[in-house]
């Protein structure tokens, strides 16, 4: 029997800034990254402060080859990145991809430019693993592998953000934050690029009560995310970007009530492992 088409799994749920402490040891205080396994690649998402026990791990099990897929560079999405141990590892390749700037900034470039004296001691040069930079401009599509596409979408973000969708052996996920919402509009956009997506993971910063407080903050709602799961035929939602304030207790209560809606909710968390099969089963868990 072959294995899961996508294998997703969560190392950084929080949004804006890690933030351990013992009321929200259960979900995490890792910064975005998501670890996803298709088409024989290792592709992470995003390279908040989770890409370093991610990296450990991979270390360990002797991956020697990655992507990472930014959507932006804003700290909570490349502050692991510097403390990646698979960078510093000889006989690992890896490439970077970058897509969000809004002026001729490079991937390549902006690594540099917080990699550097006096933010960090350790340039991009002192990586041993071989590290190609990528740039593309949504709606660019990447090949990652034989089989495995990924298509690109601009998001609505102070500074720019890029939405992810790989499509793999007829399956499909999708990876949509940092972006904000206009209420009552759901975003066409949006909409076409996840529509029959197996799973979405989600910009769900705050909630739609406390949303007009934080207009032109660039982010979203859980609730619009069911809102999108529900009219784009998504199978999934993974409830990610947690704001900073949020504790163990606050996500319990709002995996009730998000599933209370939409029963294929999950609040994202560090070791939450989701596998979607040839056939569109989706198995999760929680594997710390
Ligand atoms: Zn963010
Ligand atoms: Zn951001």
């Amino acid at each position: 029997m072959s294995g899961p088409v996508f294998s997703l799994r969560v190392w950084g749920a929080r949004g804006s800034v890690s933030a351990p402490a013992t009321d929200n040891c259960r979900f995490g205080s890792d910064t975005s990254c998501i670890e996803v396994r298709a088409g024989g690649r290792v592709v992470l998402l995003d390279a908040g402060t989770g890409i370093i026990p991610c990296g450990r791990r991979l270390k360990g099990e002797g991956v020697e080859t990655f992507d990472v897929l930014l959507t932006h560079c804003h700290f909570d999405h490349v502050m692991g990145l510097p403390f990646m141990p698979l960078l510093y590892a000889d006989g690992v390749s890896a490439r970077i991809h970058a897509g969000h700037f809004l002026d001729n900034t490079t991937c390549r470039n902006m690594v540099e430019r917080f990699m550097c004296a006096p933010y960090f001691p350790i340039t991009p040069k002192q990586f041993a693993a071989g590290v190609d930079y990528v740039d593309f401009r949504p709606p660019d599509r990447l090949r990652l592998a034989e089989g495995l596409e990924v298509a690109t979408l601009r998001l609505n973000h102070p500074n720019g953000a890029v939405g992810y969708r790989l499509d793999c052996g007829g399956r499909a996920i999708a990876y949509v934050t940092d972006t904000e919402h206009e209420p009552g509009r759901p975003s066409e956009a949006i909409l076409a690029f996840v529509e029959g997506c197996d799973v979405m993971i989600y910009d769900s910063m705050y909630t739609d009560a406390e949303f007009p407080a934080y207009r032109g903050y660039g982010h979203s709602t859980w609730e619009e995310g069911v809102r999108l799961c529900r009219a784009a035929r998504v199978g999934a939602l993974v409830i990610h970007h947690h704001d900073i304030s949020r504790d163990d207790v606050w996500l319990e209560d709002l995996s009730q009530r998000a599933r209370d809606v939409f029963p294929e909710a999950h609040v994202g968390r560090t070791g939450l492992v989701i596998e979607v099969a040839q056939d569109g089963s989706i198995a999760t868990r929680v594997d710390p």
